[in-house]
């Protein structure tokens, strides 16, 4: 079968993978991609192969994984079981942090893994689990180039204004900085922007609404400025992410009600945003369905910020020439879309309803300054892509490249 690449998200209690033939197209080709949820609570592994099949497994007692280890042998011995003979020649990671460091992937090896686990701290939520992912690919495909593409990276042609904080500069200097993230995600849009229609990578702001979301605004297809800062905490509210807060709130919460900081992290990452404010759910689908008042607030609040963080990152862009709606939220939801760009018309920017409501990929009105895009991002893909090229596996594009 060849030579494949595996790409690797490891989350707190998940393993998201994907595997990827190396067969001569321009791109390494997906040919599955699954993952195994619940690692340590109720374990189930899911995966979808390219012709469509679908397999569902759940695992109880023993043989259920309780660490990243297991987890990834399960992945392994599916992936060696349904396609054998597939040589696997190198592993992508996606790391959430690469901190003030690292502005493109990197072969993952011993110096480099020291330097990103002192990155933990800035990301002590996710780094742990994403090196976690790196040590078990590690005993699982020894020998084998693994290479960490990051979730900062893209983010890092952003300029000082752009991702200080009005700070002493000791705090900069130690790593206390915006770093934005969903790099990859962006990074992937503005590819297909470049491809689609050239001339709107000039100026553009893609918004990437999904579980997690932010908006990031793009010049000549580099980032420029983005919703999320230090923490991905920052900018929109999300699934269970409270977005955009005063700090003195949180003195507030210190100094006032006694909140330890384990309970205010846990408050502002899993119990807030669309799940916080609604105390329905933290699935868009279920808000859009619901008639809690408290779920149509929730809504209310979502939209609302998108629309200030959009006027503000058009300021930093100097108006834009598209939009790009993506994620879970922004590829699927009419609503959301119709809702976000109401009464933008003052900024050139026109929703085409019966285009949004057939679910177009172009949904602005023919002839208006703003094209507004919907895409499906593929962060799977540009892990796969940055693999081959930092691994140095030779494909005819690479070749030409
Ligand atoms: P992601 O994290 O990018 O996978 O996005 C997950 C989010 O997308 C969840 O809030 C889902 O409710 C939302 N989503 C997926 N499909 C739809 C849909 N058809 N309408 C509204 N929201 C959707």
């Amino acid at each position: 079968m060849g030579d494949h690449i595996v790409t690797l998200n490891a989350g707190s209690s998940s393993i998201k993978f994907a595997l990827f033939a190396l067969d001569g197209g321009p791109w390494p080709r997906q040919v599955a991609i699954g993952q195994v949820e619940g690692i340590g609570v109720a374990p189930e592994f899911e995966a979808k192969v390219a012709t469509g099949d679908k397999v569902k497994r759940r695992f109880e007692g023993a043989a259920a994984p309780k660490t990243h280890d297991a987890a990834l042998e399960i992945i392994i011995g599916w992936l060696a079981e349904t396609f054998p003979g597939a040589k696997i020649v190198a592993v992508g990671h996606r790391v959430v942090h690469g901190g003030p460091l690292y502005s493109a992937p990197i072969l993952l090896e011993p110096a480099v893994l020291k330097v990103l686990e002192t990155f933990g701290p800035l990301a002590p939520l996710h780094q742990p689990h994403n090196l976690a992912g790196i040590a078990a690919a590690g005993k699982a495909f020894p020998g084998i180039p693994q290479v960490g593409c990051f979730d900062t990276a893209f983010h890092r042609t952003q300029p000082f204004v752009q991702d200080t904080f009005g700070l002493p500069p000791q705090y900069y200097e130690e790593g206390v900085r915006r770093y934005g993230f969903h790099g990859l995600s962006y990074e992937y849009i503005a590819g297909r922007l470049a491809e689609r229609d050239p001339a709107a990578v000039r100026r553009c702001v893609v918004l990437h609404l999904g579980n997690g979301a932010s908006m990031c605004a793009l010049r000549d297809g580099q980032s420029v400025a983005s919703t999320m800062g230090f923490s991905p905490l920052d900018g929109l509210a999300m699934g269970t992410r409270c977005g955009q807060i005063d700090p003195g709130v949180l003195l507030y919460m210190m100094q006032q009600k006694g909140m330890t900081a384990a309970e205010i992290s846990d408050l502002l990452y899993k119990k807030s945003g669309l799940k916080g404010m609604s105390g329905v759910s933290s699935d868009m689908r279920d808000l859009e369905a619901s008639d809690a008042p408290a779920a149509k607030q929730a809504i209310d609040y979502f939209v609302a910020r998108i629309r200030r963080e959009l006027g503000a990152l058009m300021a930093v862009t100097g108006g834009v020439d598209a939009l790009v709606f993506t994620g879970g939220i922004g590829s699927n939801s009419k609503t959301i879309r119709a809702r976000t760009l109401e009464g933008m018309e003052w900024a050139g920017i026109v929703l085409d309803r019966a285009a949004n409501e057939a679910r177009a990929e172009v949904i602005s009105a023919p002839g208006t300054p703003v094209t507004v895009y919907v895409m499906q991002t593929d962060e799977e893909a540009m892990i796969a892509r940055h693999t081959v090229r930092v691994a140095k596996l030779v494909t005819p594009a690479l070749a030409d490249a």
